[in-house]
């Protein structure tokens, strides 16, 4: 049993933990025999527990919703505290926009102006994988939930497909936080018929093939999410401790290879929604550090602030959707 805190912060050290697992193996595919640490390298030298630019932009947004605020600008600024800092690794499109934007005023339109020079190169994964406190702000309620995911997302990738996997998400976290379940499909009621039946297909997929499956090409946000989502079901749960699903899908979503932290970070996201952070190993729990929180239990505490602002203002009963 986990308590509803215990999810809360899940959702946010959960994504760190697969995050900073994954960094040591960016841009390679782990052999079969390869074990799967928390050892830090990877082509960009991450320390052993640090986590990358996945969970220092979550951390970001983590920032400002727990003052209680959802100001969309307040965490562009935050982007760009971070970007100013000269981070080891920033995504291509992600930093285009942010050195491009000079202001938080004007992320929005440079990321709009990026998608439209730039088509088919503007829907990476780079808003999904920061995307962990998003729904804490709003448990239980999708429209707002869903509005903050798009309004986040568009601050650095113009492309809507980015936000609508933002969006399906979001709502997965915010299923697995409140109803302790896998349900990523919740969220397709939130887009439009048309993109739903889209959506359907790719979670399809997913569901229908093995991890390995969606390795080439994951830094694109759908197959980003299908590869997360592919770690996630085809990693049986133990009968006799089910919350070790948590490590162990996170070690089949590294094995995945390419976009390793992303693709871990993603799924560590809704896994920890689901186990809680206390489902993250204690070892790996003391080794994660990195830009925007003073650790894991910096960002539990965060986590948990950002959830308890709607719950203090008594909105936190669960909206049953027609
Ligand atoms: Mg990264």
């Amino acid at each position: 049993m986990t308590s509803w805190e215990d999810r809360v912060a899940g959702a946010v050290v959960g994504g760190a933990a697969g995050d900073a697992l994954g960094a040591g193996y960016e841009f390679t595919v782990p052999a079969p025999d390869e074990p799967i640490e928390m050892r830090g390298g990877g082509p960009f030298g991450f320390a052993p527990g640090e986590w990358t630019d996945d969970t220092a932009q979550a951390a970001g947004i983590l920032g400002v919703l727990a003052t209680g605020s959802t100001d969309v600008l307040a965490i562009g600024q935050r982007f760009l505290d971070w970007m100013a800092g000269e981070p080891k690794d920033v995504g291509s499109s992600t930093g285009a926009v942010l050195r491009h934007a000079v202001t938080a005023d004007h992320l929005t339109s440079s990321a709009a102006t990026y998608f439209a020079r730039n088509p088919r190169g503007a829907a990476g994964n780079g808003s999904l994988m920061r995307t962990s406190p998003v729904p804490l702000h709003a448990l239980g309620d999708d429209a707002a939930i869903a509005d903050l995911a798009t309004r986040v997302s568009l601050l650095t990738h113009g492309d809507p497909l980015a936000a609508e996997g933002c969006v399906i998400w979001s709502l997965a976290i915010d299923r697995a936080v409140r109803v302790e379940v896998f349900d990523i499909r919740t969220g397709l009621r939130r887009l439009p018929s048309d993109r739903a039946a889209w959506w359907t297909d790719r979670i399809d997929e997913a569901e229908a093939n093995p991890p390995s499956r969606f390795g080439t090409g994951n830094g694109f946000v759908v197959t980003a999410l299908q590869a997360a989502w592919s770690a996630i079901v085809h990693t049986p749960i133990p009968e006799d401790r089910p919350a070790r699903h948590l490590p162990l899908a996170l070690r089949a979503a590294v094995r995945i290879g390419h976009d390793t932290d992303t693709v871990a970070a993603i799924a560590g996201q809704l896994l920890g929604a689901r186990w809680g952070a206390s489902a993250v190993p204690e070892a790996w729990r003391r080794m994660l550090h990195g830009w925007g929180a003073d650790g894991a239990d910096d960002l539990a505490q965060m986590a948990v602030r950002a959830a308890g602002h709607r719950a203090a203002e008594g909105r936190h009963e669960i909206v049953t959707e027609t």
